[in-house]
């Protein structure tokens, strides 16, 4: 088929949608650092993790070795429900751009939860489930993972409790009442309701709170609460394993028209999304088969990637979670209140950090306007309304694809479109204004928070 035109939108048929999971840990030579327990400073075990997460859940986020893992008949057959998602080939955006590039984006914003977060909050709950627990709690942030749970726990009649960073419920009211019209309960965070929210209020009075801390109130919730577990929507191991199914739908739908990429774009908050998209081409990248360029693009004013340590710390601001080995800018870093753009976190993937740090990819930290001068240019061009998080990807896929022009070469780009942006408006409705401002934080600025990071485990 290698000779065919390529169409503008590549679908699989649903029997050429993956049955297993693909876990990169398998094929890595230096495997991420494990979880690591604050007050010992020894690997978590099974049993340390038992209280906060689900049972098959700790077992996948401590396997470094299986390759292969099925996807449950239960869980493809809700993938069936929304997936496969289009690999559209951006051919309006290739001629508005004049570029001889091929660009192509995995489109993840056709559920309702607008964005790849449903493939893994389905996993999860399945688990959950299956170990017969009453319900979940989660923090969520722009809304997409609160959303995504709050699906998958009606589809499977799971009590679902969200903890959502304040200003996001005060900037998004209709996104948490999606997550009500799904049967949960949403809590904005810094809360009254939790030990560890009162604790942060009292300190920082006013607060518009974090993920990192609305983790911690999520994980004290579950863990007081019988028949409960906490749920993560990236970040963690887990996560990237679900989310796999993105890359190896994208190399099956490339694989059929004989394409080979040359460069594989995401946008990066916890690493979720690119960490399933680059898998099965870091896989090869890893063995030694194949060799790709893999960008992963950051917001300039949340710069983990590019301006972090790669250092032991904690993955929420209250300090009750395990510690992650990973690129951090500290756990109490909060990005500027000007940051409109999402991909908030302070910390990245363990897998994806010792995979950048290993040197098999690239960051690049891009500021807010050029990010949504670049979502406004593709809105335009292809149609989709992008989320903020998913357009910086978009801004480094149009800058590769503007190199191509100047040098004449008809590289192949493929980037993740992980969303669509009908929550977003405020920060497009800034951008429209003139209003919206760049913060990049200086080095003193960032020095606080990695002042702050915990006594480093010697392994
Ligand atoms: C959550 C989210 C992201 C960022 O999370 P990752 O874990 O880094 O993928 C990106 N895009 C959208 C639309 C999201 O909802």
């Amino acid at each position: 088929m290698a000779n065919e035109k390529i169409p503008y939108k590549i679908y699989l048929t649903e029997e050429e949608m993956p049955k297993n999971w693909y876990n990169v840990r398998a094929d890595m030579k230096v495997k991420p650092a494990p979880l690591v327990n604050p007050g010992t400073l020894q690997p978590m075990t099974a049993e340390d993790l038992a209280p906060v997460f689900c049972e098959e859940l700790i077992a996948q986020e401590l396997d470094n070795d299986t390759r292969e893992v099925p996807i449950p008949d239960e869980i493809r057959g809700f993938y069936k429900m929304y997936r496969p998602s289009p690999l559209v080939r951006a051919y309006c955006l290739e001629e508005k751009l004049g570029t001889p590039a091929h660009i192509y984006y995995k489109f993840e914003g056709n559920n309702t939860s607008g964005s790849h977060k449903l493939n893994s909050a389905i996993a999860q709950a399945y688990y959950a489930k299956k170990q017969g627990l009453k319900g979940v709690t989660t923090e969520t942030g722009a809304g997409q993972w609160g959303t995504a749970l709050s699906m998958a726990c009606a589809y499977l009649g799971l009590d679902c409790k969200v903890y959502m960073v304040k200003v996001s419920y005060e900037q998004k009211p209709f996104r948490w009442e999606v997550m009500r019209t799904y049967g949960a309960s949403v809590t904005p965070s810094p809360s009254m309701e939790t030990e560890v929210g009162r604790k942060i209020l009292a300190e920082h009075p006013g607060t518009t709170g974090s993920l990192g801390c609305a983790i911690s109130e999520a994980v004290e919730v579950a863990t007081t609460n019988p028949g409960y577990r906490y749920v993560l929507g990236s970040v963690l191991n887990q996560v990237l394993l679900h989310q796999s199914v993105i890359g190896l739908e994208t190399k099956i739908a490339l694989d059929k028209y004989g394409v080979v990429p040359d460069i594989i774009i995401g946008c990066a908050g916890g690493g979720s999304n690119l960490g399933g998209l680059v898998a099965p081409f870091m896989g090869e990248k890893l063995r030694g088969e194949k060799d790709y360029r893999v960008i992963a693009v950051e917001p300039a004013s949340c710069p983990s990637f590019t301006r972090g340590k790669f250092a032991y710390d904690f993955c929420d601001t209250g300090m009750i979670c395990p510690l992650a080995k990973m690129y951090t800018l500290g756990s109490g870093f909060i990005p500027s209140p000007n940051h409109a753009g999402g991909l908030r976190f302070h910390g990245m993937s363990p897998v994806l950090s010792q995979l950048y740090h290993d040197g098999y990819m690239e960051a690049v930290a891009v500021e807010q306007t050029s990010v949504f001068e670049a979502a406004e240019f593709f809105a335009r061009t292809e149609g989709i309304l992008p989320a903020p998080e998913s357009s910086h990807a978009i801004k480094v896929a149009i800058d590769e694809a503007l190199k191509c022009k100047e040098t004449g070469e008809a590289k192949n780009i493929v980037f993740g479109l992980t969303g669509t942006g009908y929550f977003d408006l405020v920060a497009y409705e800034q951008f429209n204004n003139g209003t919206m401002t760049d913060h990049i934080p200086t080095d003193e600025e960032l020095a606080v928070g990695l002042a702050a990071l915990p006594p480093q485990p010697n392994l």
